[in-house]
């Protein structure tokens, strides 16, 4: 079993350092990862600069995004293309709406579309020093679906880990998507200079969804798995708009 494994949070993270650890139980792991901190950058592609990539221990390092990462390992680093990518281990959460700007979810989502399995892994504590007690979980898991032999067309997974030690883990849990929402997380300010500036970031987070939606299960201190498909057409929906008669 040949595994690539990247990350949003740059090749120094340590979560990507659990994450090889994981791996590694289940085949020979290459790690392509960004060179810095990438969280949030979405599925952001680099087209207008080109990209650089040292090699520093046993990490391909590249100055670009995750999604740069993953076209690089597959189209020019990787000797074969791997049976699975494995993204992460995120220092945060990735539920709900969070997947759409999530750097870590979109390198999964990148090798999906390249024909890659892909499991996209977050650990929504607050402290990454936390994240190493997780290997053994990770590993068991990671080696659950790779076992299989089987993988959906279009699908990732992405999965969560609660904000509890890991021994208190109380078990699995497969979910869908929740719904988050931020309050208070634009600021409006001045800098030294006088000059007006804007901050996105921080503020409050609320979170509601189904009874088996991801935020319940971390909530309630389960490992939540959901599987995301890369299709967006709303299909309940597809009827309906159809009959709006925008069709001529
Ligand atoms: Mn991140």
């Amino acid at each position: 079993m040949r595994i690539l494994v990247t990350n949003d949070d740059g090749y120094l993270a340590l979560g990507i350092r659990a994450l090889v650890r994981a791996a590694e139980d289940h085949g020979d792991v290459d790690i392509v990862a960004p060179d810095r901190e990438q969280s949030a950058t979405s599925h952001s592609l680099t087209m207008h600069h080109p990209l650089r990539v040292r090699t520093i221990r046993e990490a391909h390092v590249v100055d670009g995004t995750p999604t740069d990462c993953v076209v690089l390992a597959l189209g020019e680093l990787m000797d074969e293309p791997p049976d699975f990518v494995f993204s992460g281990i995120n220092h945060g959460a990735n539920l709900g709406d969070d997947v759409l700007y999530s750097g870590t979810v979109a390198a999964a989502m990148e090798a999906t579309i390249l024909g890659i399995p892909a499991v996209a892994v977050s650990y929504t504590g607050r402290d990454p020093e936390a994240i190493e007690d997780w290997v053994p979980t990770v590993s068991t898991l990671l080696g659950r679906i790779v076992e299989r032999g089987e993988f959906p067309d279009q699908t990732l997974l992405n999965v969560n880990l609660p904000a509890v030690p890991a021994r208190e883990a109380k078990g699995v849990r497969v979910t869908r998507l929740g719904r988050r929402a931020y309050e208070g997380s634009l600021t409006r300010s001045r800098d030294p200079s006088g000059r007006e500036y804007f901050w996105i970031g921080g503020g409050e987070s609320r979170w509601w969804g189904e009874q088996d939606s991801d935020f319940r299960a971390i909530d309630e201190g389960y490992v939540s798995v959901t599987p995301l498909q890369l299709d967006l057409t709303d299909f309940d929906l597809l009827q309906d708009i159809r009959g709006w008669g925008l069709d001529t």
